[in-house]
C-alpha cells in the first residue's frame, strides 16, 4: 500500500468531484443538486431505491449524459475541458452496467472484446497485446478457455468479469459500477464483490458503486451517499451510516435489507 493511502480521506484535490449536478427531463427533475467527492483509490457507494436518480447521476459523471447544470472534474480538471479528447476522457472514467450481455458484442470472442480496447487505447499488438489480455483476464479470475469463448457460452458472473476486465483495460482512475451485481445470484454476487475489493486493493482504482441494495456496500465501499428523489439525503463512512443512520429514509432502507450470511472471505472460490 502506498504511503498516501494512510492519509485522511479528503486532503488535497479529490480524484473525482461532482458539483451540484442537476438533470431535468422536460419539467421533471431527475437529479436535483447532487455533489459527490471521491478520493484517489477510494470507494463511494451511491444507494437509493429505483428512480432516485442514481443512474442519471452516474451517466453525467461518466460523460454519457450532459448535465442541465453543475460540473464534474477529475484531478481538478473539468471534464467539459476534455470534450474533444474522447480517448483521454474514457481513460479517466469507465462504467460497468447491470447487464454485461447488452454491452458485449455477441459475435466477438472474449479475447477480441478486450483486445480491441487495448489496440485503441494502448496501441498494443501481437505478443504484447496477447500478454496484456491474459493479464487482464487473470485479474478477474478467467483463463484461456474463457478467452476463446463467445459471451453466450459464459455464465452471468463470467460475463460480468469480462465487462470488468474490459473496463480495466484502459487503466481508468475511476470505475463506475451501476447495479453491476444486481442481476447475479447471491453467491455469485459475493464472488464478484470479493473480486472488486481485491482489484481496488492491488490497482488503486477508485469505485463509484451504485446500488439499490444497502446490504452489499460494506463489502466494497468506504463511504456512502444515500439518494432519494434526485437528492443526497445522507452521507458518511459506511460503518457509521449502517450502524447509526441519521435520516429516516436510510433507516427504512436498512430495515428492508435481508440479513445475509456471507462474508467476502467465504465468497472466495
Ligand atoms: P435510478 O438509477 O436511481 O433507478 P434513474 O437515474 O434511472 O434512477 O432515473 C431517475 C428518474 O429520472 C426516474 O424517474 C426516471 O424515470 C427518470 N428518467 C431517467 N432517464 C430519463 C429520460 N431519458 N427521460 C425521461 N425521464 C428519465
Ligand atoms: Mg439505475
Amino acid at each position: 500500500m502506498s504511503p498516501g493511502a494512510m492519509e485522511p480521506p479528503m486532503t488535497g484535490t479529490p480524484l473525482l468531484q461532482a458539483d451540484d449536478l442537476r438533470k431535468t427531463y422536460g419539467g421533471f427533475v431527475a437529479v436535483d443538486g447532487v455533489s459527490l467527492t471521491l478520493r484517489d483509490g477510494g470507494s463511494l457507494a451511491v444507494v437509493g431505491e429505483s428512480g432516485s436518480g442514481k443512474t442519471t447521476t452516474a451517466r453525467m459523471i461518466a460523460g454519457l449524459e450532459r448535465p442541465t447544470s453543475g460540473r464534474v472534474s477529475v484531478s481538478g480538471v473539468t471534464r467539459a475541458e476534455r470534450r474533444g479528447d474522447r480517448l483521454r476522457r474514457a481513460g479517466e472514467i469507465q462504467m460497468v452496467f447491470q447487464d454485461p450481455y447488452s454491452s458485449l458484442d455477441r459475435r466477438q470472442r472474449v479475447r477480441d472484446a478486450i483486445g480491441e480496447v487495448l489496440a485503441l487505447h494502448e496501441r498494443l499488438s501481437g505478443t504484447a497485446l496477447r500478454a496484456r489480455v491474459a493479464e487482464l483476464l487473470d485479474q478477474v479470475g478467467l483463463d484461456g478457455r474463457q478467452a476463446d469463448a463467445l459471451p453466450r457460452s459464459l455464465s452471468g458472473g463470467q460475463r460480468q468479469r469480462v465487462a470488468i476486465a474490459r473496463a480495466l483495460a484502459v487503466r481508468p482512475r475511476v470505475l463506475i459500477l451501476d447495479e453491476a451485481v444486481a442481476a447475479l445470484d447471491v453467491s455469485v454476487q459475493a464472488q464478484i464483490l470479493t473480486l472488486l475489493a481485491g482489484i481496488r486493493a492491488r490497482s488503486g482504482v477508485a469505485y463509484l458503486f451504485i446500488t439499490h441494495d444497502l446490504g452489499i456496500v460494506r463489502h466494497v465501499c468506504d463511504d456512502v451517499a444515500v439518494m432519494r428523489g434526485g437528492r443526497v439525503v445522507e452521507r458518511g463512512p459506511v460503518e457509521r451510516v449502517l450502524s447509526a443512520p441519521e435520516h429516516p429514509y436510510t433507516r427504512a432502507l436498512l430495515d428492508s435489507v435481508p440479513r445475509r450470511g456471507w462474508t467476502p472471505r467465504r465468497g472466495l472460490t
